[in-house]
């Protein structure tokens, strides 16, 4: 299959090159027959004969698919979509959109929660292309933002190495570290952005730049680069050794209302504050009960043994890990394909249950009595912690060691305004309760001092870092960072 990828193995030393290909939506010949078939795709490129990026205009057949992100529910018709074959595609549909006075909204694995990789009546830059992943020595490998999480462990596993990012295999990676990053193994590794060596990008004038040789540019890009200052087309990323194997231990209790879910949760804080670092753990409520959800890549040790015979207490049932082989494991959390009809956003990155005690009755029972509504507690906290990180990067929450998350998902229209109401009520209530720290790769539009709550006081050096590399605003979305 003629791709973008296999053009690029061309052009490098094939012994350190592993190519994978689009497995996303189209082939470049599917692009490229769309665009002519529908006569109003317009071919731009640097060099004759060679189409650097694909315009996709409303008329073009493929257009309501290229626009459909992972949410189902966000529906935005922007003007242009440019697919880029290449960097410099990059470069000539940011000149493009400028020249046309077009925003830019920018896509690599269009997972956004509230749909920021697209926009109304803009253009968007499709990076779904540009998914090569290349390997720079033994420990450090270069990705294209158009990889999803399943193709890079696909690529580090068979080498015994990973990068420390989420569980759900069809995110990208490059929306997922621009904003932090977090999964099984953050806790001893850190987050996604703290393996963030490099990345280039194209700013609003079409000029390239390098993270490496620009500190304030990878600082910003360290979890807070999505869609604000340019378009990241290449990552560099540390590789970490990959344990050989993975172990999942799930604990569950049904018939739970506000205050039995509140007692547990308690518990659930204090027992997952005392895991070790090779731990996640998650507390997962809905109105069917909670799962408590412990996972390990070492060998359970005597302490782990009593915290699981804990987590047992709480339940009426468990299963215990088995030691599984890692990549099997992971394909356990990719998660369904998409699209979905959904509303998730942070609930909130908590230091511990005293964070969410004035709500915590009141917050569950909306929670256990709302069938779709999901709330759900994560364990950060380890190495995510360690100061280096925290100086080299603008991620401002490494003091608090739990995020949580607030789900929703429906069938019928009344079941979504119903649940809209419940979580828009959980929402409230935790930020009566003082809640105002959040994961800016779980965003809302509704939360009203968003800056504050994504960016705490990185916020300023983010306006200065946005003034010196788009200070048109010509990259925005509905929370992009303003000059
Ligand atoms: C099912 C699901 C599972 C998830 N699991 C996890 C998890 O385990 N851990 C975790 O930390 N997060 C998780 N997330 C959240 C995820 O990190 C964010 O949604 C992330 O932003 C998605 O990145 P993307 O490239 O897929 O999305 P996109 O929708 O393509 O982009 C998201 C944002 O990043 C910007 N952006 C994307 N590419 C670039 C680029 N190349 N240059 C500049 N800006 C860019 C976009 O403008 C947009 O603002 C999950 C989300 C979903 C829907």
């Amino acid at each position: 299959m003629p791709t973008a990828g296999i053009r690029f193995l061309r052009h490098c030393r094939p012994r350190f090159v592993q190519v994978y290909p689009v497995t996303r939506l189209y082939t470049k010949r599917e692009l490229l027959q769309d665009a002519s078939a529908a006569g109003f795709g317009l071919l731009l490129s640097s060099s004759p004969g060679v189409g650097n990026v694909t315009l996709f205009t409303p008329q073009s057949p493929s257009f309501n698919q290229l626009r459909q992100g992972f949410n189902e529910r966000i529906d935005k018709y922007p003007k242009v979509i440019a697919v880029c074959h290449n960097a410099n595609g990059v470069t000539d549909a940011v000149n493009y959109a400028a020249k046309n006075r077009l925003s830019v909204a920018i896509r690599s694995g269009g997972h956004s929660f509230e749909g920021f990789s697209c926009n109304n009546g803009g253009l968007v830059i499709n990076l779904s292309q540009l998914n090569q992943i290349e390997w720079l020595n033994s420990t450090t490998v270069r990705v294209g933002p158009g990889v999803t999480l399943s193709h890079l462990y696909d690529a580090l596993l068979p080498h015994k190495r990973i990068v420390p990012t989420g569980s759900c295999g069809g995110v990208g990676i490059a929306g997922l570290a621009l904003g932090g990053g977090y999964g099984f193994f953050s806790r001893s590794y850190g987050l996604t952005c703290d393996s963030l060596l490099d990345v280039t990008m194209v700013d609003s004038r079409g000029v390239v730049h390098r993270g490496a040789s620009e500190p304030d540019l990878l600082w910003a890009c360290r979890g807070g680069g999505n869609g604000s200052f340019g378009v990241v087309t290449e990552m560099v990323f540390k590789t970490h050794p990959a344990p050989s194997s993975f172990r999942s231990y799930r604990f569950k209790l049904g018939g739970l209302d506000g205050p039995k879910a509140a007692h547990l949760l308690e518990n659930w804080f204090t027992l997952a504050a005392e895991l070790p670092r090779s731990c996640f753990s998650a507390f997962v409520l809905n109105s069917k009960g909670l799962v408590i959800l412990i996972t390990d890549f070492e060998a359970p040790t005597p302490q782990l043994r009593r915290l699981l015979e804990r987590a047992g207490s709480m339940a009426r049932s468990s299963s215990t890990g088995r030691p599984q082989n890692l990549a099997a494991a992971l394909k356990v959390y990719y998660g369904r394909p998409g699209p979905l009809s959904f509303k998730n956003s942070s609930g909130g990155m908590y230091r511990g249950f005293d964070d969410v005690r004035g709500c915590a009755v009141a917050m569950l029972n909306l929670v256990t009595s709302h069938p779709g509504l999901m709330y759900q507690v994560n364990t950060l906290g380890g190495s995510i912690a360690d100061p280096g990180f925290g100086a080299a990067s603008c991620f401002p929450h490494r003091s608090r060691p739990f995020l949580s998350e607030l789900q929703s998902y429906w069938s019928t229209p009344a079941q979504e305004a119903n649940l809209h109401k419940a979580f828009r009520q959980v929402q409230n209530l935790l930020l009566q309760n003082g809640v105002t720290a959040h994961y800016a790769n779980y965003p809302d539009l509704e939360f009203t001092d968003w800056q504050h709550a994504y960016y705490g006081a990185s916020y300023p050096r983010l306006q200065a870092i946005k003034r010196r590399y788009d200070p048109g605003n010509l990259f925005q979305h509905e929370q992009s960072v303003r000059a």
